[in-house]
């Protein structure tokens, strides 16, 4: 079991978006935010939409995830997800009608449709991720300046 560092890997239907060794992550786990470092327990969880952090060499990099699983084990994590977005590939003005798309549905969904109710919710969080990692590119492209 190595604690020098965790190996990250990121996969979607389309490619591995991500492999990298980091030395802490943190996961939108199903349960709430779930920070990952090497020697973790092995466990098994849900990822709900939301941002992904990798922090490596005192440096944080977010991505925009979209729902999926999560296994955990001391020395890997890897991540089986819809769709993932690294802050350079966030379509802001696609996302930003995503979320308005998501909020208008939702405002008028019936409310025991069960189904279409959480398929909007969830557009929603994607839709919020991928803003918020836009965002904090903007912050960070700011304080660079
Ligand atoms: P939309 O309604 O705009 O399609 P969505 O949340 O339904 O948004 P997804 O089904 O999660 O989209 O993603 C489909 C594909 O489009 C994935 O490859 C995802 O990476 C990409 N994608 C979706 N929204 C964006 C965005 N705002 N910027 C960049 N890529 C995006």
């Amino acid at each position: 079991m190595s604690e020098s560092g965790l190996l990250v890997e990121v996969v979607s239907p389309d490619q591995l978006e991500l492999s990298t060794t980091v030395d802490s992550i943190v996961i939108p786990a199903s349960l709430g935010e779930m920070e990952v470092l090497p020697g973790h327990i092995p466990l098994l969880t849900m990822a709900k939409p939301g941002v992904l952090v990798v922090r490596r060499d005192g440096e944080d990099h977010h991505y925009a995830i979209s729902a999926g699983f999560v296994e955990v084990l001391p020395d890997r994590v890897t991540v089986l997800v819809d769709a993932a977005e690294d802050e350079d590939e966030i379509d802001i003005e696609r996302a930003k009608a995503a979320l308005m798309r998501a909020e208008d549905r939702l405002a008028s969904v019936e409310t025991q449709d069960v189904e279409q109710r959480f398929a909007f919710e969830s557009a929603l969080e994607r839709a919020r991720a991928r803003i918020a990692v836009w965002q904090h590119r903007q912050q960070h492209s700011d304080h660079d300046d």
